[in-house]
């Protein structure tokens, strides 16, 4: 079933919030800046994860929303024998840019080396082109793209885990669909989506898709189901209606930036071959074959997702692959997480290169050429127990949260708060313990937070820095201005004395559970 992106205009009885709330001063701006209309504005919001850390690398789903906090582009088409593209800018930090399109109808070269904004544009308007090329191949093969002027207008906070980066390509691609196609095309969430996942790549960043299934996918008070496998796809599930409160999170961002150059091959990297060799590792203890034929390529060595799938053909008989359904989901990692105790708790204290090789049936170089040389890694042990576990328990938490929020009926609001804080407090402890990927700030800012009213608190995003998000009740009755206040005076002024107010502003976000990639029509 196709879903088409939300499309509003000036005649519609009711905009959505951030349409209703923002739409007229972009205009106005676009106005001043053009010294005529826009034809229409392109939306797309920033995401937050809730549930569900460093798991998607192994193909497991996860649970983010789609934030308050995004990115407007109002559009004119132009109608140019040599058609160009001017952008403009609300925030001078990013100075306005003009490039031609190719007549020929080839696409905008990007140069990676360079950082400009710019170059984000060019990632949309690329994979939008591409479409548009696949869609009306006599219109767009050899024929240049419609000429634009563009302004653009954002508030996900940049580089803070909250994917301005996706907002800003999201809106783009939906924006340049549109100028081409006009008015009689409806472009599909499914399209926008698929499009846009690998937008990034062109300025040499590799996305797993969830940014960009949130900020098109998103819905007012939904949080959405993300699956990877077989193919990406977003559902997206109602939070209960509750009496007395709303349901908001605050976002606070640790300011704390982990190097990742640096840092890596301790880090992301390590952890990335330690959830691999713990797959291949069950799969040797338990005599089945990760993957066969075409699928397991010399870089492919197979996931933990693919273990539990090869685990239950061999035996439960169950030859299809978990296909991400709820109840069936839960069985099988509780399942999982018997068998890393049975088999991977023994060494807790983790696997030497020679425990792998011996437990893989393999000799140390082997196991070094097969799994370590990819890219740069640093360690003395593999901790395999603990981020299987990890890894396992983080999915089936996830699940929880989806039935939790689908099935369970709440006799008071807190019931739900603390049920659901609780998922998101596990997560937390797992990450740390198990994971180790929390850092002080971030442990600190949760302790502060779940003193002053949160439900739930844990980092969000990789990790080792960056944001954390709370569940915090909302509404009149509730503690947003409390924990706010508490991470300001406690943390904020504490780590950061010379922090200024704008830049507090910017560190501690509120946002409820919003709506995905718009169009306003005027
Ligand atoms: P993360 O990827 O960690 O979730 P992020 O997406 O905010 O965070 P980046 O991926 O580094 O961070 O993307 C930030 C870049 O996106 C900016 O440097 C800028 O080029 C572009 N960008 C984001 N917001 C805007 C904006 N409002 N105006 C212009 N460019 C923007
Ligand atoms: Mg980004």
């Amino acid at each position: 079933e196709e879903v088409i992106v939300p499309e509003f205009n000036s005649s519609a009885k009711e905009l959505p919030r951030p349409l209703a709330e923002k739409c007229p001063s972009i205009i106005k701006k676009f106005i001043s800046a053009y010294d005529a209309k826009p034809d229409f504005v392109a939306r797309s919001p920033g995401r937050v994860n809730l549930i569900g850390e460093h798991i998607d690398y192994c193909d497991f789903s996860v649970l983010p929303l789609a934030i308050d906090f995004d990115m407007l582009c109002a559009v004119k088409v132009l109608n140019e024998k040599n058609p160009s593209i001017t952008l403009i800018n609300a925030d001078p930090k990013f100075a306005q840019r003009k490039f031609d399109l190719p007549l020929d109808g080839s696409y905008v070269t990007i140069d990676p080396s360079v950082s400009d904004w710019s170059n984000y544009f060019k990632c949309g308007l690329h994979v939008a082109h591409s479409f548009l090329k696949k869609l009306a191949p006599e219109r767009f093969a050899s024929a240049p793209l419609a000429g634009l002027q563009v302004f653009c207008e954002g508030d996900v906070p940049t580089g803070s885990g909250l994917s301005s980066s996706a907002a800003f390509i999201c809106a783009v691609a939906l924006a340049v669909v549109k100028a081409n196609m006009g008015p009689g095309y409806h472009m599909s969430k499914q399209n926008l989506m698929r499009i846009t996942v690998v937008a990034e790549h062109y300025v040499g960043v590799n996305n797993g898709g969830m940014d960009q299934a949130a900020s098109v996918c998103g819905e007012e008070d939904h949080a959405l189901y993300v699956e990877f496998k077989p193919q990406l796809k977003a559902t997206p599930f109602k939070f209960p209606q509750l009496k007395n409160h709303e349901i908001s999170f605050v976002i606070a961002n640790t300011l704390v930036v982990s190097n990742k150059f640096e840092t890596a091959p301790t880090n992301y990297n390590l952890r990335v071959v330690e959830v691999t060799t713990a797959a291949n590792v069950l799969a040797a203890t338990y005599g089945v074959v990760l993957l066969s034929g075409k699928e397991g390529s010399s870089t492919n060595k197979g996931n933990l997702r693919d273990f539990m799938n090869v685990y239950y053909a061999r035996y439960h008989n169950i030859s299809t692959p978990w296909n991400g359904d709820i109840e069936s989901g839960i069985e099988r990692l509780t399942k999982m997480l018997v068998l890393v105790e049975e088999s991977l708790a023994n060494k807790k204290q983790g696997f030497s290169v020679d425990d792998v090789a011996q437990s893989l049936n393999c000799s140390r170089e082997e196991f070094t050429r097969d799994y370590l040389t990819t890219s740069p890694v640093r360690f003395q042990v593999l901790k395999l127990y603990q981020r299987a576990k990890h890894v396992y328990s983080e999915s089936l938490r996830v699940l929880k949260a989806v039935k939790l929020m689908t099935t369970a009926s709440f006799t008071a609001d807190e019931d739900f708060f603390k049920q659901f804080g609780a998922l998101m407090n596990e997560s937390q402890a797992s990450c740390d313990k198990l994971y180790e990927c929390s850092c002080p700030e971030i442990d600190k800012i949760c302790s502060i937070a779940l003193s002053n009213g949160s439900y739930g608190s844990r980092l969000t995003g990789a990790g080792w820095g960056g944001c954390t998000v709370h569940l915090v009740p909302g509404g009149p009755n509730g503690n947003i201005e409390k924990v706010k206040e508490a991470l300001a005076n406690e943390f904020y002024k504490v780590k950061y004395p010379k922090i200024t107010d704008a830049e507090l502003e910017n560190a501690i976000i509120v946002s409820k559970p919003a709506l995905g990639s718009c169009l306003y029509e005027l």
